[in-house]
């Protein structure tokens, strides 16, 4: 894949001392082959090369950075950069409900992708969405709704047999409004090709209905096709976002990298399988990093030496190393995570946790350090330190003080030790880049 390719090109360079032009030459010429080869657009690859050329080239290089690491890391920023820098929320109306709009062609993922999007409004954000069942040319695909509905336990409005989609979506918005539901997800049809017909509908209930957020559902297996199609229904109707779905079976990469470049929208989620959890907001840090494959180690640090002290980092390194790290040191990396970005954030920024879905399970959320710091103020000194004395009678003790419960208490312990074994993992790697970037 396009990260093997990256990753052969730069383990190359990582061999030598200093940086030359023709070095930079060769190593953008095998990025232009594994970009083109990711099937990413033939403007786009150009473009590409050409502004990493004119940075890499002739500039200085980065105080703390090796030549090759200044590469990299001007490579990982312009495909940050290209995937559209910070990453994109959905619009919310500051009068409810909020209406989005899925379009897309037939297959696309729409149906399936409302009501993912759905479960993460509800799950993440406490909304009460309704989708909308306005897809009425396969009786099937209002029932494919409404399972899903069921599923997640969310209602979905669906009208009487014969009703145009605008008027669908149009009664939908008075039974939202009537049943305070907050988000008005609305499922339509799609076509196989993009035709007069569908765009004619869906620009009716455009106008009709003048959603807060039009996102196009692109399958990203289509690669460059799904480029094309994006690009087609944001010249005829204008969309805010794309989500791109099943991007856990696109290899190449290739549609991730080129729909923004190409249809100047934000790509906003991604689908990574079919279950209904199997919606992620798209990063597109990350995803470069993932493309690189080489977890964001480079941003990691610069992030961290802004806004950790280096003396206590080094401290850190040191307890580290000792097997000293304790539960004190732990509340404050959450504190340092928290001004970082999120615990997850850091996580992703690791080598080898680029793995989104490992991500999922260790999880924190605002609310959940705030559990966590009460959890560690309610432990004595002594259980700080050395976690392992902690019993069934300590934990009870804990959760008593800190207004939680023992379950709580056994999870950030359990996360303790992961993060505990993760940051030792992170040191050894760091090493590791040390050395093979060129580090003495
Ligand atoms: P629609 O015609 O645009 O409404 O498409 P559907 O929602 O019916 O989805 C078409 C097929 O794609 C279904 O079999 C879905 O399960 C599948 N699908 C949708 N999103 C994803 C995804 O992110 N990953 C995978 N692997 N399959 C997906
Ligand atoms: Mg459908």
């Amino acid at each position: 894949g396009l990260a093997d390719k990256l990753q052969q090109t730069f383990k190359k360079l990582r061999g030598r001392g200093k940086l030359t032009e023709a070095d930079v030459n060769e190593a953008m010429r095998e990025v232009r082959m594994a970009l083109l080869e990711a099937d990413v657009n033939f403007k786009v690859v150009k473009e590409f090369i050409a502004k990493i050329k004119e940075r890499a080239i002739g500039q200085e290089v980065m105080g703390s950075l090796t030549p090759v690491q200044h590469v990299i890391k001007i490579v990982n920023d312009e495909l940050t950069e290209l995937m559209g820098g910070t990453q994109s929320r959905i619009a919310i109306a500051s009068r409810p409900p909020t209406i989005v709009m899925m379009v897309g062609l037939q297959g696309a993922g729409k149906t399936t992708t409302v009501a993912k999007l759905a479960n993460l409004l509800v799950k993440k954000q406490s909304k009460r969405p309704l989708l909308v069942a306005a897809d009425i040319y396969r009786p099937a695909a209002i029932k494919q709704l409404q399972v899903l509905g069921e599923q997640l336990d969310v209602p979905v409005y669906a009208a009487e047999p014969g009703t145009k989609p605008v008027d669908i979506a149009k009664q939908a918005l008075e039974y939202a409004l009537a049943h305070t539901r907050d988000m008005v997800l609305i499922d339509t049809a799609g076509r196989l090709h993009i035709n007069e017909e569908l765009m004619q509908e869906l620009k009716d209930i455009k106008r009709e209905v003048k959603p807060h957020e039009i996102l196009l559902v692109v399958d990203a297996m289509t690669g460059q096709d799904a480029v094309t199609v994006a690009e087609s229904f944001n010249n005829e109707l204008g969309v805010d976002g794309v989500i791109l779905t099943k991007l856990d079976g696109d290899a190449r990469g290739g549609a991730a990298l080129s729909v923004r470049a190409v249809t100047g929208r934000p790509i906003k989620f991604v689908g990574m399988g079919e279950k209904l959890d199997a919606l992620e907001t798209f990063h597109p840090d990350r995803m470069a990093s993932r493309i690189l494959g080489m977890g964001d180690v480079l941003s990691l640090i610069e992030k961290a030496q802004s806004a950790i002290d280096l003396e206590q980092a080094q401290a850190m390194e040191k307890k580290l190393r000792k097997e000293e790290f304790t539960l004190d040191d732990f509340l404050e990396q959450l504190q340092q995570v928290r001004k970082l970005g999120s615990f997850e954030q850091i996580l992703s920024m690791l080598p080898g946790m680029g793995n989104l879905k490992k991500l999922q399970d260790i999880e924190f959320d605002e609310k959940e350090l705030v559990h966590v710091e009460a959890i560690i103020r309610s432990m004595t000194k002594k259980e700080r330190r050395s976690p392992d004395i902690i019993n069934g009678s300590r934990r009870k003790r804990i959760a008593l003080g800190s207004g939680t419960r023992v379950q709580d208490v056994n999870r950030l312990l359990k996360q303790f030790t992961e993060a505990r074994k993760m940051m030792k993992r992170f040191q050894e790697m760091q090493k590791g880049a040390k050395k093979g970037l060129g580090f003495k």
